[in-house]
């Protein structure tokens, strides 16, 4: 399962450090020995904390290593909140910014009382809704209608272009796509395929990461050394896609 900004592993391990009268949790990822010798601290742009750290490391040696990083923690928890504060709601009016395959397009609404039925097109650089009576609930179920015949398209495609690369899959297994709130893709122990229709607003290398990583699930049932290495055999960038990826998940879910 991709699960959306959440850490490498399924089960993330929560840890609390404090700093001060203030605290913050944070994910502790252990990743495989051989692919990163020291400790890291991130800070999401969501504002996930996540602490990178090799296998043999004990948990001292992880918490002091978050202590010394936790002033600069807090001061980048501070500046997203800081920004969070404007990021108001998609309104479904002109104007707005849409996104799809990781570019953003302004979203028009063209009241058309002779126009029936109600479309959505990409044309020239703008999401065009047209119909009638496009009341913002309207125009909002017009694009998220176009976003799901977008992905339904463009999955099946990425999926045929990624199956021809991997040598334990013959043939795009089932799948469809399911709106899911913590979640990016799910493969289930049949073999089937479910993914987020909303993954279609993020650029295609990030998409190849979610199906590459389902994919890879065909033969590696958890998120074990050998499941990581698959990922770096197939897409050795794999750890940046993924974390751009959580950092935008809060905007592509709600818009
Ligand atoms: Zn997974």
């Amino acid at each position: 399962m991709t699960s959306i900004a959440t850490a490498q592993d399924e089960k993330p391990s929560e840890h609390v450090a404090r700093y001060g009268d203030r605290e913050f949790r944070y994910h502790l990822c252990l990743l495989p020995n051989h692919q990163k010798a020291t400790i890291r601290v991130h800070v999401h742009p969501n504002g996930r904390v996540q602490v990178d750290a090799p296998q043999s490391a004990r948990l001292p040696e992880v918490k002091a290593a978050v202590q010394r990083r936790a002033r600069w923690v807090l001061k980048h928890l501070d500046d997203i909140e800081e920004r969070n504060r404007h990021v108001r709601p998609c309104q479904w009016v002109s104007g707005e910014s849409m996104r799809y395959l990781g570019r953003r397009y302004v979203l028009k609404v063209i009241e058309d009382p002779e126009q029936r039925k109600t479309t959505c097109k990409l044309t020239r650089g703008q999401l065009r809704v047209q119909g009638q009576n496009l009341t913002p609930e309207r125009t909002q179920k017009a694009v998220g209608q176009w976003y799901r015949e977008r992905a339904l398209d463009i999955f099946q495609r990425r999926l045929e272009r990624m199956v021809d690369t991997l040598p334990w899959a013959e043939n795009v297994p089932a799948w469809r796509i399911l709106e899911m709130k913590t979640q990016w893709g799910s493969c289930s122990p049949d073999g089937s395929l479910l993914l987020n229709p909303h993954l279609i607003k993020a650029p295609t290398r990030a998409i190849d990461y979610v199906l590459l990583h389902e994919l890879c699930h065909l033969v590696e049932h958890n998120h074990s050394p050998k499941f990581y290495g698959l990922l770096d055999r197939f897409l050795p960038e794999w750890r940046s896609v993924k974390e751009k990826l959580d950092g935008e998940s809060e905007l592509l879910l709600t818009r």
